[in-house]
């Protein structure tokens, strides 16, 4: 109701501006009156009809008044109506009638008082009107500056404040407002700023270039100012007192804002400017916080590598030495076995690196995914010709139900994912014991899924293996201290494809790990 009304006295501003001519304005408002005096007449002619005694007629001419007073706008039609109301009252109803004379004195007297209560009743109601009008101005604008203050805590981005500034400046003035974020860009044509209102028409590269100087010199400019002012518009820094965030722009030609809705504009503004700094802020404080994190996890990271490289490092170089030294001496067997300790050392050694670049990679945001159509037999092949290397006591066995399923995938990393479970389900298992790999297709996903006949995992550990670091309370069977990368790497690998991770129960013991991918149509040539 409020922002109606405050509309039809944007709109009434408006007209007095160039809808309506003066002229228009005049001969409505006196049509109003004449009509108003025609019907205050009509009905006192009935009145007097039906027997009414002329205090009572006066009373109509007098009603009409206030009619008048509430419909009419221009000051002196109620001059108008006073004299107009005198007139056809003696006229119609004041012997003789049809003439303009007054044979009984005392009418002269109510002529006057009638003449004088018309004036005096247009006054006050155009006093109330004036003061509902501004009490209505006055509770639009409140809401306005309240709704600014809600909506800019709401925001979260520079694109939202600066929308939201400019959206609530049109509301307050009724006229298109701009806002540019940074320093206004003069290109043509005219690109980035925020506009109000989707139907405001383009600013020209003239209006961008006062934009720019305000920006520059953190200062207003533009009309109704002392710096260009013959530019359409007045241009508003939102500043903090350090920094210039916005340039905001009002259109000031078809209405030019008072010092008031200035000082309201600059207020709005100023809290624009806090949404800004605010902004700025949290984002530094996001930055910091993601820094430490990576300080940390450079810091856990030296911290194990420097712990946990050294025990094969030792091994590898001490059954090297003895090879060396005693390279004649050792019957085969132990130079086998030998040579065997080094292979394994070593490899553990290289997916360890492997893992710790990997997930360096993906804490940075550098992981780039080289994404492919793969045979999905490929990827099996590569793995278990990789797991079956160290995997002398357990079973492997590979169930894949068709040979030409394919899916999209940095085959490399999915290599390094089933590498990563496979290594699992042999360092968590028994010597002698089965692990089995499966691999089909189901509603257009290819899923894998490894499953062992180990201790299994806790219903309270599965949600927590993969993260980064949790290494459980298993113990190897190798001995080995776990680090904690192998299952939260592989979570991020899986994830980056888009792809789902997850452990369940193997029945009756052991544990399997699974994920899935996109499968992606065989194309026969
Ligand atoms: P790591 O790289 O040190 O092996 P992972 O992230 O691969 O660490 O594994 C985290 C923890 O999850 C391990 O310490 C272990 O407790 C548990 N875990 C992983 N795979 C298995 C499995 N197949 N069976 C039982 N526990 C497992």
């Amino acid at each position: 109701m409020t922002a109606r009304r405050w509309k039809r006295y944007q709109e009434e501003g408006n007209e007095e501006k160039g809808k309506w001519s003066s002229s228009e304005k005049i001969f409505l408002d006196l049509s109003v009156t004449v009509g108003l005096l025609v019907l205050a007449t009509a009905i006192s002619v009935l009145f007097r009809g039906l027997g009414f005694r002329n205090d009572n007629l006066i009373l109509v001419y007098v009603t009409g008044a206030l009619l008048e007073a509430l419909l009419v706008r221009i000051r002196w039609s109620s001059v108008f109506y006073g004299a107009g109301s005198v007139i056809l009252f003696n006229c119609f109803f004041i012997e003789p009638t049809w003439t303009l004379k007054v044979t009984d004195k005392g009418y002269i007297v109510t002529f006057l008082v009638m003449f004088a209560t018309s004036q005096v009743i247009s006054s006050l109601m155009r006093q109330v009107k004036r003061a509902q009008m501004q009490a209505s101005v006055k509770a639009y604008r409140t809401a306005v500056l309240l709704e600014n203050s809600q909506r800019l805590q709401q925001a979260k981005t520079p694109e939202e404040i600066g929308r939201c500034a400019a959206q609530q400046l049109e509301k307050l003035m009724n006229v298109p407002v701009y806002c540019f974020l940074g320093e206004p860009k003069i290109t043509v044509p005219v690109t980035g700023y925020i506009k109000s209102d989707e139907k405001n028409p383009d600013l020209s590269a003239n209006e961008i270039a006062v934009a720019k100087w305000a920006f520059r010199n953190n200062r207003h400019a533009g009309a109704t100012t002392d710096i260009l002012p013959g530019s359409g518009g007045l241009y508003l820094a939102v500043r903090s007192q350090e920094q210039v965030f916005a340039v905001v722009g009002i259109r000031a030609v078809e209405k030019v804002p008072t010092n008031f809705e200035k000082d309201l504009m600059l207020a709005m503004l100023n809290e624009a400017a806090l949404a800004f700094e605010k902004e700025q802020m949290q984002k530094k404080n996001q930055e910091t916080a993601l820094k430490l994190q990576q300080e940390q996890l450079r810091g856990n990271l030296l911290r194990m590598i420097s712990h946990d490289l050294r025990t094969p490092l030792t091994s590898i170089s001490g059954n090297a030495d003895m090879l060396l030294e005693n390279e004649h001496r050792l019957d085969n067997e132990t130079r086998h076995q030998i040579f065997l300790d080094i292979y394994e050392d070593s490899v553990w050694l290289i997916d360890l690196v492997e893992n710790l670049l990997s997930v360096t990679r993906i804490e940075n945001g550098t992981m780039e995914l080289h994404m492919q159509s793969e045979m999905v037999e490929d990827v099996i092949q590569e793995s278990v010709k990789r797991a079956k290397r160290c995997m002398n006591s357990h079973t492997l066995i590979v169930e894949q139900e068709d040979d030409l399923l394919m899916a999209r995938m940095d085959a490399k990393l999915i290599v390094q994912v089933l590498n990563n479970l496979l290594n699992n389900a042999v360092k968590y298992s028994p010597s002698g014991t089965e692990i089995r790999l499966c691999v089909y297709e189901k509603d257009h996903h290819v899923f894998f899924e490894v499953a062992d006949q180990g201790k299994g995992i806790a219903e309270e550990e599965k949600d927590k293996i993969f993260s980064l670091f949790y290494a459980g309370n298993h113990p190897n069977i190798d001995g080995r201290r776990s680090m904690g990368l192998g299952l939260a790497l592989c979570k991020s690998i899986v994830e980056a494809h888009q792809g789902r991770i997850w452990v369940k129960d193997h029945v009756p013991r052991g544990s399997i790990f699974g994920f899935e991918l996109m499968a992606e149509e065989v194309k026969m040539i």
